[in-house]
């Protein structure tokens, strides 16, 4: 068994919808990124990636290269999981917190756990999914940031190449 953990941070800034688990949640702001900027997403793509010591999104898809502009974060996700199960790894679970003021996550939680499960093709079941607010203290209370936090477990499948 391997763990992994990720954390990111994104900027906020006016004008919705907000991309956030791989959905776009109506609201009047967005995150700010070189990619689509979904900040969840990238947090479980360095949890995925930490436990079978890959390195991280950013070697991944560095943002100096044009091709990464814009680019969908849920594709990231889905070819750095396509790298752990080529060294040899099994995703067993992911367990994540969004921080952020607002909008409300409970309305959208199952919708992204979903759309998560669906680009992992986990069972629903295995994806775990908190939201907390910054109790307006600090970057996420002021509204300036939104941070996601992912543990993962991963099994290897065969003798992993690192
Ligand atoms: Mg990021």
């Amino acid at each position: 068994m391997r763990v992994g953990i990720g954390h990111d941070t994104h900027r906020l800034t006016s004008g919705g919808p907000l991309r956030l688990g791989g959905i776009d949640i109506p609201h009047d702001h967005h995150l700010l990124g070189h990619s689509d900027a979904d900040v969840l997403l990238h947090a479980i793509t360095d949890a995925l990636l930490g436990a079978a010591s890959l390195g991280d999104i950013g070697e991944f898809f560095p943002d100096t290269d044009a091709a990464n502009r814009g680019r969908s974060s849920a594709q990231m996700l889905h070819a750095a999981h396509e790298r752990v199960i080529q060294a040899g790894f099994r995703l067993v679970n992911i367990d994540c917190i969004i921080f952020t003021e607002r909008p409300k996550i409970a309305p959208h939680k199952l919708v992204i756990r979903d759309r998560i499960a669906e680009i992992l093709k986990l069972p629903p079941g295995r994806v775990g999914l908190k939201a907390k607010t910054g109790e307006q203290v600090g970057i996420v209370g002021r509204e300036e940031a939104i941070v996601a936090e992912c543990v993962c477990l991963l099994e290897e499948t065969a003798r992993p190449s690192a």
